[in-house]
């Protein structure tokens, strides 16, 4: 089935120049970027998308990190989108991730982790259309 799911590079991505890296994997990998832009998360942004987890004791430092720099925001399209980039990220701790994954080769810890992806359908939905109007994606 063909899929979009939510990707994010994070502020740790943005500090070490790993943009272009993080999209030439997604691309390379055959997934199809259909909207992409680069915007500062406020607090109160960066919460809302985290709700699930506000109960956790990572959350304050989860939010203070997302929203210490600039992220890029981008959706993908393709079949079996959403478990082929959470592949493509590997697990969330990088010590856990594998080799050749992006957080097993760039991330520099559980917070810093480089990437986000939506990890399942109805999150999908929800991230999606938490940073992006119908507009901004493109169907091609
Ligand atoms: P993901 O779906 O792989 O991103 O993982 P989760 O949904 O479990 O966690 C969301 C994000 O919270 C992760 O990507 C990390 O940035 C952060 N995070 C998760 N677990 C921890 C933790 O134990 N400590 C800290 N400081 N951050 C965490």
């Amino acid at each position: 089935m063909v899929e979009r799911t939510l990707g994010i590079v994070k502020p740790d991505g943005i500090r070490r120049g790993l943009i272009g890296e993080v999209l030439r994997r997604i691309e390379g990998a055959g997934l199809k970027i259909v909207a992409l832009k680069m915007r500062q998360l406020t607090a109160g942004e960066a919460e809302g998308f985290y709700y699930v987890h506000k109960e956790k004791p990572f959350f304050k430092d989860l939010v203070n990190f997302m929203t210490s720099g600039p992220v890029v925001l981008f959706v993908l399209e393709g079949e079996n989108a959403i478990e082929r980039y959470r592949q493509l990220m590997g697990a969330t701790d990088p010590k856990k991730a594998e080799k050749g994954t992006i957080r097993g080769d760039l991330a520099e810890s559980i917070q810093c982790n480089t990437v986000h992806g939506s990890d399942g359908p109805e999150t999908a939905k929800f991230e999606i259309s938490y940073f992006f109007s119908q507009t901004e994606i493109i169907t091609r």
